[in-house]
């Protein structure tokens, strides 16, 4: 039974060194941190911006966890997403596992198998029986495979106990609660004795002789803890420029994506579970990987006004489309600007992100032909970050223990990936909480 976060949120005190831990930010970069030391028996408190949405699986659940991102754009229009709310992305993310990628970890001298293990036996992972696939994916795994490519199913973090057919909400936030997020740790701090204290933007680091002995709120509230871990995702940047590091976010990623959609006769995938397919065969040499998912239609609606208006008649096939997307491993790039009251970063797709996403979309065109689509049915929607990362990256704001230049002050999440991953994030992001959580341990010993 999970505890209730917002009823422990009244009664923090403004104690000096109070707490073992201080973490700022509660997606699953945070929550993993908090919960691994509220189980070695620290003193913990997770600090969140956001609230906590409950009524999920609808697209207001969409809007209010995703601070209205969809809605949000860099200044060359193109979507970012960002959350504001308990549990962060994860809440509305597809529920797609893919394990932190070697290749990349492995150029910083980072070895996560350890932890990614630990969190697989914890996060649910596993592959979904055909009946939750669906048959328009599963044509499209047929389809791919008669083409000689090598489509599988994919693992998810996905309870198929409590996963129904016929769902395809995973980005709506899931109303049964079968797909892992951030929440579930979150909710394992609080009965290991942590504190979460919801609707609270922390606006500076506390910094004294050098070291970081704690975190102020906008409402001018300080908490101090012996360690001060940033969780807050994008949020990081304005935290450590204010503090002095003015490194952070001067490049990042955001794993530019693309769906193309297409319409089969007499099937589509509208009302199938996403991302349970798809291949990574192109990933090691073409930085890209392919997956059936599309967006929801008001999503689409979005996606074709920035395309030009003059496609809005697309969106006829809101209900009747079958998409897949196209992720790549795109090239750090472009500035976060965390104060710009009217764009939040500038960034767009290089030259050598462009020619991945076109080869991955003409695989895609290729497959959906096969399934029946024709040609003057698709639609290639202009291409979107979903993964903002890479912001406060290892050995450049962070070093490999997660630590900044300034003493006990950490980052932990997905800002500190070394580069692009170009897949999806949340396996890796736990496994490095997992792995900061040991050293914080030691460090607290
Ligand atoms: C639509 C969508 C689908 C996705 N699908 C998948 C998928 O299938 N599989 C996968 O692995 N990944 C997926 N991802 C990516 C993944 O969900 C995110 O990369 C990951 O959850 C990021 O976690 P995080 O801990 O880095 O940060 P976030 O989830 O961004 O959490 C940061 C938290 O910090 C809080 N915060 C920010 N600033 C402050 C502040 N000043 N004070 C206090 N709190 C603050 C925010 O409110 C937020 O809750 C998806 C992402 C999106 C958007
Ligand atoms: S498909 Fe399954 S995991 Fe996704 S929202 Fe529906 S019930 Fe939840």
């Amino acid at each position: 039974m999970s505890a209730e976060p917002s009823k422990k949120k009244q009664d923090v005190k403004s104690t000096r060194n109070e707490y073992d831990v201080i973490v700022v930010g509660s997606g699953v970069g945070g929550t993993t941190v908090a919960r691994e030391m509220s189980r070695r028996g620290k003193k913990v408190l997770l600090l969140e911006r956001g609230g906590n949405w409950t009524a999920l699986g609808n697209s207001m659940a969409n809007l209010m966890v995703m601070q209205w991102s969809p809605l949000i754009f860099s200044k060359q229009l193109s979507a970012i997403y960002c959350t504001s709310n308990y549990g962060g992305a994860s809440v509305v993310s597809c529920g797609a596992a893919v394990p932190p990628p070697k290749k990349v970890f492995d150029k910083v001298g980072i070895d996560l198998s350890v932890e990614t293990e630990e969190a697989r036996s914890e996060m649910w992972i596993n592959k979904m029986p055909d009946v939750l696939v669906g048959p328009t994916t599963l044509r499209l795994l047929e389809c791919a495979n008669d083409l000689g490519y090598h489509w599988t199913k994919l693992e998810r973090f996905v309870d198929v106990n409590r996963c129904v057919p016929n769902c395809s909400d995973c980005m709506l936030g899931c109303p049964r609660g079968a797909k892992w997020t951030g929440r579930i740790y979150g909710d394992d701090m609080l009965r290991n004795g942590g504190d979460l204290q919801l609707n609270t933007k922390i606006m500076n680091i506390i910094v004294e002789n050098g070291k970081a002995v704690g975190v102020q709120d906008s409402k001018g509230k300080k908490y101090y803890g012996k360690k001060i871990i940033l969780s807050a995702g994008v949020g990081n940047v304005g935290l450590l420029r204010r503090a002095g590091l003015n490194e952070a976010g001067r490049s990042f990623a955001v794993d530019y994506l693309q769906f193309i959609g297409g319409v089969i006769p007499h099937m589509n995938s509208v009302y199938e579970q996403p991302m349970t397919i798809g291949t990574q065969e192109h990933y090691e040499e073409d930085g890209f990987i392919l997956v059936p998912v599309f967006t929801n239609w008001y999503f689409l609606a979005i996606l074709l006004t920035l395309k030009g208006p003059w496609h809005y008649s697309w969106l006829k096939n809101a209900f009747r489309s079958t998409g897949i997307m196209v992720k790549v491993q795109d090239e750090l790039a472009g500035e976060i600007y965390p104060d710009n009251f009217f764009y939040m970063a500038s960034k767009t797709p290089s030259e050598r992100d462009k020619k991945r996403l076109k080869k991955g979309a003409d695989i895609v065109k290729r497959v959906l032909r096969r399934a029946g689509a024709t040609d003057n049915s698709f639609m290639e929607l202009p291409p979107m970050g979903a993964h903002p990362s890479a912001t406060c990256r290892i050995n450049d704001t962070v070093d490999k223990n997660l630590q900044t230049r300034i003493e006990n002050l950490y980052c932990c999440d997905a800002s500190v990936v070394p580069e692009s991953l170009g897949e999806p994030v949340v396996w890796t992001v736990v496994a490095l909480g997992k792995r900061l959580a040991k050293h914080l341990d030691a460090q607290l010993a």
